[in-house]
């Protein structure tokens, strides 16, 4: 099909490929809870995770566990973060504080909770504050793991810690005696992108500022396509039925390489609602590029997109992520990639390709070539031969900074 070898469709599934190789999600082998679930190769024992683990399923236990983390998974350093979260659970559970099965614990237990926020942050910054100031070309005194370049443990456990672990127990008030509560509730909805928005803005259950766009279809990517725990067989619970969750990393490498400007102009980016380009407010006095702002944001210049491709958009928004039921007046900026990668999969039904393989493609390259400096290591980048800045357009990546 002469579509999926134009350069768009190249790079979009050089770069979903890339991800499927390199998939980024919290390793699950080092967790005291998660013992009896993750297989020495770190996969999931698929057979066993509807068996009970107290009053819950495995399964809900990991879905419970996915759901904080997509809250804290935020800040200059994933790896810290995880390292971070990971050393607070097991100390947690080894002093018989099993938050993730009881929740109400986590509050009981307060004082220990905060002791560990604290004493584990200064632990990760002591093994990962060089490393990262390197990469990064910056001061390690500058390593802060709490949102939001706050440091109050308080406020971060029960904010960011609380809020999920409160929504758990408010189900579990609600559901009486599932052993699925949680997945229960996020499974009425009719599909994952529609779960992913009442998360965070459903009157009785949302957690509101506690999660972003970006943690909630982060969550989503994680349920639907890195641990596949979701029981519900439709496609609109399947692997292209949630946006892509677009993290600092893959805005870099999406404006880099020149994708996001063959939708829009810089003009478009920097006066849209929610401004995608704030000139000189990066650091270093460089343009500052907050990709997730972009939801919502039509094309400005009329696109000629092959009309496989627009076929391919509509069936997407109808079938996959249910927001809408007849073909969208507009096209969406961050779902053109969706209808490429639907397009493969009908050409390819043995090796399909997610949303999750194409922001896990954007991450694997943003935390490993493409960092937030002039000088990323372009040469050895798999995408260098499709990239406009270091091909053509070297102010792409020295101007810009995420
Ligand atoms: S070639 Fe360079 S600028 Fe382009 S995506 Fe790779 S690392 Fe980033």
């Amino acid at each position: 099909m002469p579509t999926l070898s134009d350069p768009t469709a190249t790079l979009i599934l050089q770069i979903a490929k890339i991800g499927k190789e390199h998939p980024s999600h919290p390793d699950l082998r080092f967790i005291d809870p998660f013992a009896g679930i993750v297989l020495a190769d770190g996969n999931l024992d698929i057979n066993h995770l509807d068996d009970l683990d107290g009053a819950i399923t495995r399964r809900e236990l990991l879905a419970r566990f996915l759901l904080l983390s997509a809250v804290l998974d935020q800040g200059p350093d994933m790896v810290g973060l995880r390292q971070w979260v990971q050393r607070i659970t097991n100390d947690l559970y080894r002093q018989q504080i099993d938050f993730l099965h009881n929740p109400i614990r986590f509050f009981e237990k307060l004082r220990v909770g905060i002791d560990k926020l604290l004493e584990q942050h200064e632990c990760v910054k002591k093994l990962r504050a060089e490393d990262w100031a390197r990469s990064n070309r910056t001061n390690p005194n500058r390593y802060n793991l709490f949102m939001d370049n706050a440091r109050q443990a308080l406020g971060y456990a029960v904010f960011r810690w609380g809020v999920p672990l409160a929504l758990i127990h408010l189900l579990h008030q609600d559901r009486g005696d599932s052993t699925t509560p949680l997945l229960d509730h996020l499974e009425t909805y009719p599909s994952t992108e529609k779960m992913t928005q009442k998360i965070k803005d459903d009157p009785r259950y949302g957690l509101g500022k506690a999660i972003g766009d970006k943690g909630a279809h982060l969550f989503g990517k994680w349920l639907v396509s890195s641990f596949s725990l979701i029981r519900r067989q439709e496609e609109s619970w399947q692997g292209l039925s949630y946006e892509v969750p677009f993290d600092s990393n893959a805005g870099r490498v999406l404006w880099r390489t020149g994708y996001l400007l063959k939708w829009a102009t810089e003009d478009d980016y920097t006066h849209h609602k929610t401004p995608v380009l704030q000139k000189g407010r990066g650091k270093g006095g460089k343009n500052y590029l907050r990709v997730t702002n972009i939801r919502g944001m039509s094309p400005s210049r009329r696109l000629n997109l092959p009309s496989e491709i627009c076929e391919a958009y509509n069936e997407i928004c109808i079938t996959h992520l249910k927001t809408h039921t007849k073909a969208p007046q507009k096209i969406e900026i961050q779902r053109i990639q969706h209808a490429y990668l639907l397009l493969h999969n009908k050409e390819n039904p043995a090796s399909p390709l997610s949303a999750g393989d194409f922001d896990d493609g954007l991450i694997f390259i943003g935390t490993h070539y493409c960092f937030n400096h002039d000088k990323p290591q372009c040469p050895e980048c798999p995408i260098s031969n499709h990239c406009e800045g270091y091909q053509k357009r070297q102010d792409l990546i020295t101007e810009y900074r995420t």
